[in-house]
């Protein structure tokens, strides 16, 4: 008769997908009087087993699943049929009953030990009664109980089989011994040379160090250290990544009860590609946040800046007009054609700064283009110098600029902005017989400028504030201004490369001292 392999129970199987039913004895063809059954019960006694009498052929085939042993009784009637169902339960996958005809005909007994393959022993009624046959029918049903054990441990292997390879994931499945129990299909398609590693009964070291051979990686590599720590430890889960850019997640499952560990294996690589590619434009993203902000910061910066710009040359221009109406009666034509072109140069300024608003890139783009070219800085500042001594006849303005290169090479208007703000805060902050000192050379490389004033001062507390933007020295107070000259200033100073350093004694005065790297043209 065809029949499991009985080794197949002795694999630890650790998989148990179902609750275990009693192993039975099956009798058909007992319908007189069950003496059959009351027999083989009184012989079984304190078994753990249980007896199924079933009335037709289709609940014997089906019960014939659950049993451990089948008992036909025949008659002379009707033993074509019995052997008949004999063969049908031979054939009927799943059955590992050995099937069993019971007879009291001696003559028939006889025949169908010639006739019938199909039945596993042929017994005469009366042996039932001899002392012997307990013992038979005993080891009988521990075979037969082994082979339905083995058939449903089957059972349960292909379901899983079945559920796992139905999985996109690639798995290995090991036993408590850390022995494999199962492989995915997946899994030998992902490691198709390790194929032959991949058995049931393999131990974990061996198939690691196929896996391993099959990934390139060699044992003075880290992450072959690390990866045969995950798989003989078999805990948690592990990430990495191989040469050929491929990145794996494997990730160890505890079954229950101790029943083994499945290592499920995920190919991540679009996965990480995509998380890459993710960061990569976060880190765009927040760098083009960072420059709309740094822009718009610019950008309020330079409102301020234009606002603040402007006020210096629209006060020259008011202030001379003021003076020429209010002499017009007695003013010379000499001083009308000086305070004209004053008036003049002033506009001029305004429109100078109005264009390079317009043309730079600033409000587009929050940045200040740099448009450095050679200019004579001494007449800059002789202009301004000039401007300043004509707005207030009070203050005293001397410049020492014979220390200067005859031609820089800066930006101007960006040099006018700065020059401008720190000449008209000396002028503005200097009230009792006002001395303004404006010098220029070169030290190191470097061109130095220094604007000085017998001023108000700024306490020295204050003096690493004053570059902040709306910041006003409490010295200030009662003196117009916005607190926006002096970071306008540093920005701009910064923008050439330059430094602004201020030394100040409240009372005393102030100077602002300005370096910048000298620049050729070429
Ligand atoms: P504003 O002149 O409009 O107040 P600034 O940004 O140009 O703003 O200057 C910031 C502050 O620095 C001023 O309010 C003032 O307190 C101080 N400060 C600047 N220059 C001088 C100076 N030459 N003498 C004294 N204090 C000054």
């Amino acid at each position: 008769m065809k029949k499991l392999n009985d080794t197949n129970s002795d694999l630890s199987v650790p998989i148990n997908l179902r609750k275990s039913i009693l192993p039975a004895i099956t009798i058909y063809g007992d319908e007189d009087g069950k003496d059959l059954a009351k027999i083989l019960w009184g012989l079984v006694a304190g078994q753990n087993i249980r007896f199924l009498t079933p009335n037709t052929e289709d609940e014997l085939l089906n019960e014939a699943y659950h049993s451990a042993l089948i008992f036909i009784k025949l008659s002379s009637s009707d033993d074509a049929y019995k052997i008949n169902l004999a063969s049908k339960l031979l054939n009927t996958h799943g059955v590992v009953a050995d099937v069993i005809a019971i007879t009291e005909e001696p003559e028939i007994r006889k025949r169908l030990h010639v006739m019938s393959q199909d039945f596993d022993a042929i017994f005469n009624r009366e042996i039932l009664e001899l002392p012997e046959f307990q013992r038979v029918l005993l080891h009988k049903i521990k075979k037969g109980v082994r082979r339905l054990n083995a058939r449903i441990q089957d059972d349960e292997y292909t379901t899983f089989k079945a559920y796992l390879s139905s999985n996109a994931d690639a798995f290995i499945v090991f036993d408590t011994n850390k022995r494999i129990f199962f492989v995915s299909d997946y899994y030998l398609e992902l490691y198709p040379n390790s194929a032959e590693f991949f058995v049931r009964g393999m131990p974990v070291q061996r198939a690691f160090e196929s896996i391993a051979r099959e990934m390139n990686l060699s044992s003075n590599d880290l992450r072959y250290h690390e990866l045969k720590d995950f798989w003989v430890g078999q805990r948690g889960s592990y990430e990495f990544k191989l040469d050929n850019g491929k990145c794996f997640r494997m990730v160890a499952t505890s079954l229950p009860e101790g029943q083994g560990v499945i290592i499920s294996t995920t190919d991540i690589t679009l996965y990480k590609q995509q998380e890459e590619l993710l960061s990569a434009q976060q880190i765009e993203l927040k760098d083009l946040l960072q420059k709309e902000q740094e822009a718009s910061h610019l950008q309020k910066q330079f409102i301020a800046m234009v606002s603040h710009e402007f006020r210096t040359p629209l006060t020259i221009v008011d202030g001379n007009a003021q003076l020429i109406e209010r002499r017009i009666e007695t003013i010379e034509t000499d001083e009308i054609a000086r305070r004209a072109r004053t008036i003049r140069s002033a506009v001029s300024r305004l429109i100078n700064m109005m264009e390079a608003v317009l043309s730079s890139n600033l409000l587009r783009t929050g940045k200040l283009d740099l448009n450095l070219r050679e200019f004579s800085l001494k007449e800059l500042i002789e202009t301004l110098c000039n401007e300043h001594r004509d707005l207030s006849k009070d203050h005293v303005i001397i410049s020492d600029l014979s220390m200067l290169p005859d031609l820089v090479f800066m930006d101007e208007k960006i040099m006018t902005i700065i020059l401008t703000n720190l000449l008209s805060n000396a002028v503005k902050f200097s009230i009792d017989q006002p001395q303004i000192f404006i010098e220029g050379g070169t030290q190191d490389g470097m061109i130095i400028l220094r604007i000085q004033d017998n001023g108000i001062g700024i306490p020295e507390n204050e003096l690493p504030k004053i570059f902040d933007r709306f910041y006003r020295a409490t010295t200030s107070s009662g003196i117009v201004g916005s607190g926006v000259g002096l970071s306008l200033v540093a920005d701009l100073v910064s923008l050439q490369d330059g430094t602004v350093h201020v030394d100040s004694i409240v009372g005393k005065g102030s100077t602002f001292t300005l370096k910048f790297p000298m620049n050729t043209g070429s």
